[in-house]
């Protein structure tokens, strides 16, 4: 689909789906086959010489993949997009890709914690430099980035605190000390954000979350400039971390309703962080999309949407978070995100429990801090069900 003249909605049910070896089939044919056939060995030759398209072997490329790919390559406008087993895999390959020996990498302190581990945990010992910026200091990372670097990584919005950093702003930094951009775009998804139209070369999303957005995939995509991602494609081809048929038909049949959910989820969302925001209990809620965000000008600017995600502090901690989140009747206390149903839980035992009461402090993570995923359900029935537990305390 060489377009770009509809809107992400159309995109999203059509785009990938017009394979001819599909064979008109009006949704998404599963592949499984390991494999692919040929009866002229010169075709074969041409196929895995990269002289002509087609399938081999699935660890490399797929049709149902393929598919799955070119939905989010049209959806993030990128030049090509390639799939992982799930947003870590997205994540760690395209990182251990560019971050060889020598070389530095700029990036915030508020990344997801599986990817801040990679930077604390697995950089350094390959002689590697990371340097962590205050996230939402933009001048810092600025400063960093003029120091000199070869990579810079951005997610926004941010887990659990939704900051925002400018991407655009950011990006201009890194263009002009030769460094390419990574964004993780999971929060946002394309229909609210896109990262490479703000100057970003590479976008990665957790398909897990939104983009199959039923809880029951795991997946991980990378779309971008076209040899940046070849680049990033022949590493997991020889690591192996690639996508299956039946996860990524899972993940491209939710990226379907992928509009309609997350227009949903924006518009709850919206209406319950106001009603928390004015609630006697709450001491804090932290949305893009309020007035009073920090960075609502900045969100403004770069986000067509605000997201379903948001957090918000009871007042009187922790405490009574635990007394408040068992009480929620339409609410999974679960540890992801993104899905269909509503999921909340509390940083302080779940994405942040290994740290101290201290540290969480200094990433601005107060005790009492509930992150609360908007599903697609009636945002007046989230509300009742907010309320009733708001007033239980
Ligand atoms: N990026 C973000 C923002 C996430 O929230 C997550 C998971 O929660 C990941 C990446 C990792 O994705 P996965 O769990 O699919 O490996």
């Amino acid at each position: 689909m060489e377009h770009k003249k509809y809107s992400k909605a159309t995109d999203a049910v059509w785009a990938g789906e017009d394979d001819p070896s599909f064979r008109g089939a009006v949704t998404t044919p599963v592949v499984s086959s390991v494999a692919f056939a040929y009866t002229d060995l010169d075709e074969w030759y041409d196929v895995a010489t990269g002289r002509a398209g087609g399938f081999i072997y699935s660890r490399n490329t797929n049709p149902t993949v393929a598919a799955l790919e070119e939905k989010i390559r049209v959806l993030e406008n990128a030049g090509a997009a390639t799939a992982f087993a799930t947003g870590m895999a997205a994540i760690s390959n395209t990182l251990f890709t560019f971050l060889k020996p020598g070389r530095r990498v700029v990036s915030i302190k508020d990344t997801y914690g599986g990817t801040s581990r990679l930077f604390l945990d697995f950089f350094p010992a390959y002689n590697v430099e990371v340097k962590l910026c205050e996230t939402g200091n933009h001048e810092e990372m600025e400063l960093e980035i003029a120091k000199g670097c070869d990579l810079v990584y951005l997610e926004t919005p941010t887990n659990p605190t939704l900051k925002i950093i400018d991407i655009q702003g950011i990006a201009s930094a890194a263009k002009k000390a030769g460094a390419i951009v990574v964004v993780d775009n999971t929060f946002a998804t394309p229909i609210n954000q896109n990262p490479l139209e703000l100057g970003a070369d590479l976008v990665v999303h957790s398909a897990t979350k939104y983009l199959c957005g039923h809880s029951d995939a795991m997946g991980g995509l990378l779309a971008g400039r076209k040899d940046l991602v070849q680049q990033v494609f022949q590493f997991r081809e020889i690591n192996g971390a690639s996508l299956q048929a039946d996860p990524a038909y899972m993940i491209a049949r939710g990226m379907k309703t992928l509009d309609l959910r997350v227009s949903r989820q924006n518009e709850s969302a919206l209406k319950i962080a106001r009603y928390l925001k004015a609630h006697p209990r709450i001491s804090d809620v932290f949305y893009p999309g309020l007035e009073s965000h920090k960075d609502h000008a900045v969100a403004k600017a770069q986000m067509r949407g605000f997201g379903g995600m948001l957090s918000f502090v009871i007042d009187g901690g922790y405490d009574l978070v635990e007394k408040f989140l068992p009480s929620l009747k339409l609410t999974h206390l679960a540890a992801s995100l993104g899905s269909v149903s509503t999921l909340a839980g509390p940083p302080r035992t779940t994405s942040h429990v290994e740290l101290s009461a201290e540290q969480r402090a200094l990433l601005g993570i107060p005790e009492g801090l509930v992150r609360y995923s908007v599903g697609i359900e009636s945002a007046d029935d989230l509300l009742d069900d907010l309320e009733q537990g708001l007033k239980r305390l």
